[in-house]
């Protein structure tokens, strides 16, 4: 309960108009909002989820996730404000103490702005009049089981609207043609790899191509990231369609922060229409991370499992999220990243089981330094049988100075470096013999990985230090891309079900 709460991250919400709002609303409102406020530090979002949350409200996150932590999170510290603990992780606690873990799988909508500020209540007791299974209260004590059962039934029906649906269950694409060269990559079983491009900070687009031409034979996609750190870079999409002109497909990254589900549709869709279509869902960092002045707080429309939500429907449902039909949908090949040392791995497991839920066909992870740690990770995915049901590429990163591996180990949230690759790194000598150790202690990784059951190749993040990819390739023996099937998507171009 939250009534010594010192923080509320998310702005109070106002209703859009008052307009229709008769006086007895007006005053169940102002009620709710003092109640919930003093227990919950609730901001009237007008679209609660307190029973899918343990009763820990999820606003009061600094990007308001809405559906699970994010990749910084640690249980001492939220990756905001250090001063207080991760919002989801005390949920993931309290709903395993309830023994309610499972319930945080289902997918929770994004706030629909025209509920927002108003009062919910009235809402509660007009289903609950409707319904004819609602939970009677002598049953609370003569059958509990069907009186939790039909309030939950309640409860889902107000917190998922039709425009919406969202639940825990697994939906596989409709379709397994392949829709992109790396997607029918994986499909061949070849251990396949990936790499990251950061796009250029200025204008000028010859950087991308240098660095395409470097890694063509060598990588089967490369990523580009959407202004990580909040900080500005050339846009995914730019930078996406320019590596295409180079002959090196892309996986266009794209984030929640700072798009609306509406820039987030368009943006997708415009992707598609110039021939990208592995298109990676990520919430994105808080602006708090980037260069001043910090950009207005809160502009999380959506998160990562959301995204993927609504794209995988307007794919395989032909539908946007307002319910419009679409001709001819967007082909995505869509991917999520993977945190295997953010929270616990039975923590993570959810969290992973969720975005393959929503939609997520293929999963770069965090860098992996702690093999150990990674295979706990994977055992938790296992036992949640999700191995099958997505492509794992565990990230590289080769290591290039001690300097960095000590600036990773201990600034870099989600990142874990045992300290006897540290102690390595600090040992190497100069700085030729620092890089020289960071590619073996990669390579030494990379041959572990590739013989890890349930892994489907890796994605290497050699950010300005691309020239040592193709080392790490030849070296680690790892099979070079195959060109006949890429000859194939090339000639294909844009993909879309022309109907
Ligand atoms: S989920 Fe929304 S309505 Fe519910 S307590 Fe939090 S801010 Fe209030």
């Amino acid at each position: 309960m939250s009534i010594f709460s010192p923080r509320r991250f998310q702005q109070k919400f106002l209703p859009v108009t008052r307009e229709d709002e008769t006086l007895t609303e007006k005053t169940l409102t102002a009620f709710e909002a003092l109640v919930k406020g003093v227990l919950f530090s609730c901001r009237m979002c007008g679209n609660c989820i307190l029973q899918e949350t343990a009763y820990i409200c999820p606003m009061t996150c600094p990007k308001g996730l809405r559906n699970g932590l994010c990749g910084g999170a640690s249980p001492e510290q939220c990756e905001v404000d250090s001063t207080r603990p991760c919002t989801w992780y005390k949920i993931y606690e309290r709903a395993e103490k309830m023994d309610r873990l499972d319930s945080l799988l289902e997918i929770n909508a994004p706030i629909d702005g025209k509920r927002a500020g108003k009062e919910q209540w009235s809402e509660v007791v007009r289903v609950w009049r409707e319904e004819d299974n609602s939970p009677k209260f002598i049953e609370f004590i003569t059958d509990k089981e069907k009186f939790q059962k039909d309030w939950d039934h309640i409860f889902y029906k107000i917190r998922q609207p039709d425009w919406w649906q969202g639940d825990a269950e697994y939906h596989p694409p409709k379709t397994e043609e392949p829709v992109s060269f790396l997607e029918a990559s994986l499909q061949t079983g070849e251990f396949v790899t990936t790499a990251e491009i950061a796009p250029p900070l200025g204008a000028s687009g010859n950087i991308i191509r240098k660095k395409g031409n470097m890694l063509r034979e060598y990588v089967t996609a490369a990523n580009f990231t959407d202004n990580a750190s909040a900080s500005a870079r050339m846009n995914s999409l730019a930078s996406s369609k320019i590596s295409m002109d180079t002959g090196i497909e892309p996986v266009m990254q794209l984030q929640a922060r700072d798009r609306s589900r509406v820039v987030i549709e368009s943006d997708a869709m415009g992707a598609v229409g110039l021939g990208i279509h592995n298109i990676l869902c990520l919430s994105g960092d808080h602006q708090f991370f980037g260069p001043d002045p910090m950009a207005q707080p809160n502009q999380f429309d959506m998160d990562a499992i959301q995204m993927l939500w609504m794209l995988r429907r307007m794919r395989d449902e032909q539908k946007y999220l307002d319910g419009r039909y679409i001709k001819n949908p967007p082909m995505f090949f869509l991917g999520a990243a993977g945190s295997p040392f953010g929270a616990p791995p039975k923590y993570e497991a959810i969290r992973a089981e969720k975005k393959i839920n929503a939609g997520a066909q293929f999963m770069q992870t965090q860098p992996i330094f702690d093999y150990e740690g990674f295979l706990e990770w994977l055992e938790a995915l296992d036992k949640r049988n999700l191995l099958d049901k997505i492509y794992l590429l565990p990230g590289v990163i080769p290591l290039r100075s001690a300097r960095a591996a000590h600036f990773m180990a201990d600034e870099v949230p989600g990142v874990s470096i045992p300290n006897e690759i540290v102690k390595r790194m600090d040992n190497a000598g100069d700085k030729q013999g620092q890089e020289e150790v960071g590619v073996q202690i990669a390579l030494e990784i990379i041959e572990k990985l590739k013989n890890t059951p349930g892994i489907n190749g890796m994605h290497i993040m050699a950010v300005h230090w691309e020239k040592i990819v193709p080392r790490l390739v030849e070296e680690s023996g790892i099979p070079k891309p195959n060109h006949e099937l890429r000859k194939q998507f090339e000639l294909q171009g844009n993909l879309v079900t022309e109907v």
